[in-house]
């Protein structure tokens, strides 16, 4: 049991690691100490990030592991494409799993780009969240999707109630954990390329490689971390206040805040070192 537990804790190190998370970070979120987390890392090949951060930061470093090739083709398997959308727009827009789950097209305004959040768990989550050009996509996806089963009714929740196979747009999904889990796990064949649940064998009869070694590129990251990463990412780029990034997140929880006002911190001090720095002529 205990090595299920460390297996499941490595994965989700793996994972952050991948999104470009600090040693710190990563120990913060999964009380995983950092010498045995950059451990982890070495031995999977990951560049572990400097306390200071990279040289040069990567752009959307969540964003290189959410568009990875090999997640984009496990996103078209049918099944998985809803979690696909829903983590696409969650990191994107910041919005949470219950909030997803209990959006309307009518809550989207297609011309003025934004998205209007009236349900949410607190009073504090009722806001507008402009959309960027991915989170544009991701709702175009799932609009798609959607007309393919019939009409779309402004009423109707962008993540409908799937059960049984029985599609019901009036209601919202219950949850995607199967979706996601799915997802997460996906693994695609080195030999035939066959996209397919974990597996020590590749379940291609005709190929059979070994398997066993493959994980997904998104292996052990919970849905709740793509909301605090697109959280994390707007602190660390000075560019949106206090004020802002409430307007836009909601409720945050003040652990978090203290979290994310340290972040904002320490962009600040980096930002000012340019003053300390001689002057050229
Ligand atoms: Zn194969």
């Amino acid at each position: 049991m205990a090595n299920v537990l460390n297996e499941e804790k490595k994965q989700q190190v793996l994972a952050l690691g991948r999104l470009g998370w600090s040693l710190r970070h990563i120990q913060q979120t999964t009380r995983i100490r950092r010498e045995t987390a950059s451990a982890y890392l070495k031995a999977a090949g990951i560049a572990v990030r400097p306390p200071s951060g990279w040289g040069r930061r990567a752009p959307k470093p969540a964003n290189e592991v959410i568009t990875d090739p090999e997640v984009n083709r496990a996103a078209r398997h049918p099944e998985w494409q809803l979690a696909y959308c829903a983590a696409r727009l969650a990191l994107t827009t910041t919005m949470r799993a219950c909030e997803l789950r209990h959006l309307r097209w009518a809550d989207i305004n297609w011309e003025s780009e934004l998205i209007i959040i009236n349900k949410s768990k607190t009073e504090a989550g009722e806001r507008v969240i402009p959309l960027v050009p991915d989170a544009i996509a991701a709702l175009r996806d799932m609009q798609k999707r959607a007309t393919e089963f019939g009409t779309l009714l402004a009423s109707h929740y962008v993540f409908g109630s799937c059960e049984h196979g029985n599609y019901d747009p009036t209601r919202p999904m219950r949850s995607w954990r199967t979706a996601w889990r799915n997802l997460t796990t996906a693994i695609s064949c080195s030999s035939c390329g066959l996209l397919q649940r974990p597996t020590p064998v590749c379940r291609n009869t005709k190929c059979i490689a070994d398997t066993k070694e493959l994980i997904s590129p998104l292996a052990g990251l919970r849905f709740h971390d793509l909301r605090h990463h697109a959280i994390t990412e707007l602190a660390e780029s000075g560019e949106a206040s206090e004020q802002t990034i409430m307007a836009l997140a909601g409720h945050v929880s003040p652990r978090m805040l203290r979290h994310y006002s340290h972040v904002r911190q320490e962009a600040k001090r980096k930002a000012i070192q340019v003053l300390s720095a001689p002057v050229r002529a």
